[in-house]
């Protein structure tokens, strides 16, 4: 969308509490409906395009506010009922009131957007038609429950979007269904240990911050992960007995303890309470050892889209030398192995390339290398050795690429690059780095890993222009 709202950035036309009529002109980044006034942005969450609604300002910033729906005037015909209970209030979806083609219609648009704002990539026909999901519902193939006893009140959920407040939902609807009967019984063994241990006491335990849990692909294995305060608390050895007896075909429960203050997704080590301390899951034909902590993609049917995709997009020759940087677990190593003759992976995680090694060997991968570092140094090292590669994955955290990797790569000569990324807005600075040193974007193709929420998976194909 452009951006007419110059000449407002110091005075906004609007005040908070104001009512407005507005129409909906298109979306931003979250998939927030976007009204102008007077040239000057306003967010609206749950506003769609087309949409004629009554709103009220809540936020006023110096380039956009912020506005709650009151009313909707002329209603979308894209506008879905949600089906979740709890849809307004739990962080986790945002855009279930959208038809499902709508939510690929506007994932396409907010691409398309983060290429031109950020990327200064113009020429949008680059962009594909977004590969859409065939179920939207139930995908999710592991989750971290959040668990509060406030107050005496056992709270077992999800957050509230920003918060560190717990909503509670029978059920979750982009869970598979394996993870949502394990929520349902861990309520059960939660309520009864919290209801025996609290008893008398003022003050209310609260052992257990959260659970973590995933499944291999059809959720035919399972691990549960306690993250608790301290290693021992009341009630443990119970706590086990319950769980084993609830969920006996659970593949193994494990524990890690994390100090209250301590952030982040599962770190540090993790001990065994029972059963294995991995999973092994699948993606297309190849087979993984999944470590609690391991990165995974989460959605596993689009995932083996998405990795079919790279590989197309890649389009090896037999005698091709490929990187897959930030290779986690080895996946897209392994789908690269089939069609080139050596494959290096880059991960820094110790832990992952250790997984990815014996993975490899697990499914007889004998032309790939895993090389344990930050892939900017890995590369580094190949280019001394004077190893010559033709393409390279890159399938960076969030925040994107280091700063030196362009350049990198660009004096590795490096011919293809295909760039994965899970956050346009740092695929689009990237896009931007690498057509700055010589780099033709040809090819972006969203995938939906993530129906539902605002989130959009992206596949890019880069490559070298001949001089
Ligand atoms: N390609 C994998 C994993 C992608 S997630 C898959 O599809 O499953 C990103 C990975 O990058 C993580 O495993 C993380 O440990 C790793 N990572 C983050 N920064 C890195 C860096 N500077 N160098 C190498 N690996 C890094």
């Amino acid at each position: 969308m452009e951006m007419k709202d110059k000449n407002n950035k110091k005075n906004p036309p609007i005040k908070i509490g104001q009512k407005l009529v507005l129409t909906v002109e298109g979306y931003n980044s979250k998939g927030e409906g976007v009204c102008r006034y007077q040239g000057f942005a306003i967010f609206v969450p749950y506003g769609l395009l087309g949409e004629k609604i009554r709103i009220s300002i809540t936020q006023v910033k110096k380039r956009f506010g912020v506005g709650i729906v009151l009313q909707i005037i002329e209603p979308s015909l894209q506008r879905a009922k949600p089906p979740c209970e709890v849809y307004n209030r739990c962080g986790g979806c945002q855009i279930q009131h959208m038809h499902y083609g709508h939510q690929l219609e506007m994932k396409e648009q907010i691409v398309e957007d983060a290429l031109q704002k950020i990327g200064k990539v113009y020429e949008t026909e680059v962009v594909k038609p977004i590969m859409g999901a065939k179920d939207p519902w139930y995908y999710r193939n592991r989750t971290q429950i959040p668990v509060r006893n406030r107050a005496g009140d056992l709270e077992v959920g999800f957050f509230t979007e920003g918060t560190h407040q717990v909503v509670q939902a029978e059920k979750c609807l982009i869970l598979n269904s394996r993870l949502n009967s394990m929520m349902s019984n861990l309520k059960e063994i939660l309520a009864k240990q919290y209801g025996e241990n609290a008893g008398g006491s003022e003050k209310h335990e609260e052992p257990i911050h959260h659970v973590l849990m995933r499944t291999s692909k059809g959720a035919e294995q399972a691990l549960l992960v306690l993250v608790t305060e301290k290693e021992d608390f009341n009630g443990k050895k119970e706590m086990i007995e319950d769980i084993k007896k609830q969920m006996p075909e659970l593949t193994g429960l494990l524990q890690q303890v994390k100090p209250k203050r301590s952030k982040g997704d599962v770190q540090g080590r993790l001990a065994s309470l029972f059963g294995k301390d991995h999973i092994t899951d699948s993606i297309g034909p190849f087979t993984f050892k999944v470590s609690a902590a391991s990165f995974t993609q989460i959605n596993p049917d689009q995932t083996e889209r998405l990795y079919d995709k790279i590989v197309e997009l890649m389009n090896p020759k037999e005698d091709s030398v490929l990187v897959d940087a930030y290779s986690g677990i080895g996946t897209i190593s392994s789908y690269l192995s089939k069609k080139a003759k050596k494959v290096y992976g880059l991960e820094m995680s110790e832990e992952a390339v250790n997984d990815a090694k014996l993975n490899a060997e697990k499914n007889k991968l004998a032309n790939v290398v895993f090389m344990s570092g930050k892939a900017e140094q890995s590369l580094l090292d190949l280019n001394k050795e004077g190893i010559q590669v033709s393409g390279i994955v890159l399938d960076p955290p969030r925040k994107g690429c280091e700063r030196s990797m362009p350049e990198l790569v660009s004096k590795m000569g490096i011919d293809k690059i295909v760039y994965v990324s899970c956050n346009q807005g740092s695929m689009a600075r990237d896009i931007g780095l690498f057509r700055s040193v010589g780099y033709a974007l040809k090819v972006v193709q969203p995938v939906d890993l993530f129906p539902q929420t605002s989130h959009v998976e992206c596949v890019v194909l880069m490559s070298k222009v001949e001089k």
